[in-house]
């Protein structure tokens, strides 16, 4: 995902709802804007400066973050959580057998 290029365009079209993040241009519609995603809604406005804000944020957590000590700042982070790999209940009645 790149999330470092981020223009006023697409802030303004992305959906400043924690943990959702989508973007698209029919998101804004006028003054108003509307997540086709998870249907969140605010004004548009300030759902650009939410994400402003956001990116603020973000690019501030990660300069405090990244001393010279930490090597594994820009380490590309990728987790995928895999429901469906453990089998609790036929591990546990075997176990207890
Ligand atoms: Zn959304």
């Amino acid at each position: 995902m790149a999330v470092e290029q981020v223009d006023p365009d697409h802030t303004s079209q992305r959906c400043s709802h924690t943990d959702c993040g989508f973007t698209h241009e029919d998101n804004r519609n006028g003054e108003q804007f509307r997540c086709l995603k998870c249907g969140y809604e605010i004004n548009a406005d300030y759902n650009g400066a939410k994400n402003v804000g956001l990116r603020y944020m973000r690019k501030r957590q990660h300069s405090l973050r990244s001393s010279p000590t930490s090597g594994s700042a820009d380490a590309p982070v990728d987790v995928r959580v895999n429901g469906g790999m453990l089998n609790g209940d036929g591990y546990r009645s075997t176990a207890e057998s």
